[in-house]
């Protein structure tokens, strides 16, 4: 008999019910090595003792009282968070896709209350992923996303993803803004161009459009810096920008942060949330910010990253027949197969083999393991990897 929910997933039969940093449990105690921790979700592991402690300390005190009520882990978090980035402002919420329609809404609004509500505009990429609410979708563009749910939201304007001269020939006396994620991640795990960043950076200053940076996914520690961007030195810093997945840990948790100025139009009553940066969320949130900010934490990941971006490459070239690239960045990272290799099979064969990976848009394969994930841990993920990408294709030939 099915089960009584909507189609619209198609998970593979098997019921995890416990994990311990990067292992996930079956009833049965079938154990697999989980190198896609919920979509870059799971950033501190499965069961964090520290994490765990936070939320059930809290759930013992108090859940809920609404943003009717100050909220003393909010005004903590958001100093956390202003003071990593740079930006002044934060609206918290539960979902990248609630982050995402408060930044939309930011944007919009700040040049509606300075009189220029005609410039609604906004600039979007190729591959890119923003959420599935409507305004998400639309931001998105993806057609199989937005297939039978009516008519286009007018105010989009997408070019291809790291073309510059696309994005300033999209620019009209509307836009307000250009909407990026520095590393794309369902699209594809395409990570854009550092200089690329910068020139869209230079590109907002010149038309006074605002930048946004979706840093849902590449955010949170993912790349190896907290944020994406910051690779770029302070020369591609965002007006605005969206977090979630990893900033929870596995909590409900997001959040949009814009600057002072562009959060101008955003005053008493513009936008709200009943659950958002409740109780809960917060005594995770800054649990899990008070470990990702440790410097000491962020080496670890980059060096488990550069041991991955190693031997993926050292996969590229075992597997030249099958393999066409290597994509990503930090603990983001993603191979590009060949045409004749589908990236579901491989992630079948490597799930039939106790791994765990996602795919990506464009056949890739996507992995985002715990960031506390060690190089031995990565070791053991890319034998099964190599041994699945040995035997593709083995049955046919
Ligand atoms: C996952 C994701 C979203 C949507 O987040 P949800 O929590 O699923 O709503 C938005 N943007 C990016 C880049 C994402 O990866």
């Amino acid at each position: 008999m099915p089960a009584p929910l909507m189609d619209v997933f198609a998970p593979p039969p098997i019921d995890f019910v416990r994990g311990e940093g990067v292992w996930l449990y079956t009833e049965s105690g079938e154990k697999y090595l989980d190198f896609i921790a919920g979509i870059a979700v799971n950033s501190l592991g499965h069961a964090h003792p520290q994490i765990a402690a936070a939320l059930s300390e809290q759930a013992g005190k108090l859940w809920h009282v609404s943003n009717m009520f100050r909220i003393p882990g909010q005004q903590a978090l958001a100093a956390k968070y202003v003071e990593a980035t740079g930006l002044d402002r934060v609206f918290f919420c539960n979902s990248g896709t609630e982050a995402i329609e408060a930044a939309l809404k930011t944007a919009r609004k700040y040049f509606a209350a300075k009189g220029e509500p005609e410039r609604f505009r906004i600039i979007t990429f190729e591959g890119a992923f923003h959420g599935r609410s409507y305004a998400a979708i639309n931001a998105g563009g993806n057609a199989a996303y937005l297939d039978g749910f009516g008519p286009r939201m007018d105010g989009f304007d997408q070019v291809p993803f790291g073309d510059i001269e696309a994005v300033k020939a999209a620019v009209t006396p509307e836009t307000c803004a250009i909407l990026i994620e520095p590393v794309q991640g369902e699209g594809g795990v395409r990570a854009a161009p550092l200089e690329y960043l910068k020139a869209l950076r230079k590109l907002c200053d010149e038309h006074g459009l605002l930048l946004i940076y979706d840093e849902v996914q590449c955010g949170a520690g993912r790349t190896g810096k907290l944020f994406a961007y910051q690779w770029a030195d302070g020369k591609a810093d965002p007006d605005i920008m969206t977090v979630a997945k990893g900033v929870g840990a596995g909590f409900p948790l997001g959040a949009c942060l814009a600057t002072e100025e562009a959060a101008g139009g955003m005053q008493f009553g513009a936008h709200g949330t009943t659950f958002g940066g409740n109780p809960l969320a917060m005594a995770v949130g800054n649990a899990v910010w008070d470990i990702l900010a440790d410097p000491a934490f962020m080496e670890q990941v980059n060096a488990t990253a550069n041991y991955m971006s190693q031997q993926l490459h050292r996969l590229k070239d075992a597997h030249p027949d099958k393999v066409e690239e290597v994509r990503g960045k930090g603990l983001l990272v993603g191979l590009k197969l060949k045409d004749g290799v589908a990236n579901k099979d491989i992630q079948k064969a490597c799930r039939d083999e106790k791994l765990l990976i996602g795919v990506a848009g464009g056949n890739v394969l996507r992995f985002a393991p715990p960031l506390i994930a060690t190089p031995d841990e990565a070791r053991q993920a890319i034998d099964i990897l190599d041994r699945a990408l040995g035997q593709a294709g083995r049955a046919e030939a």
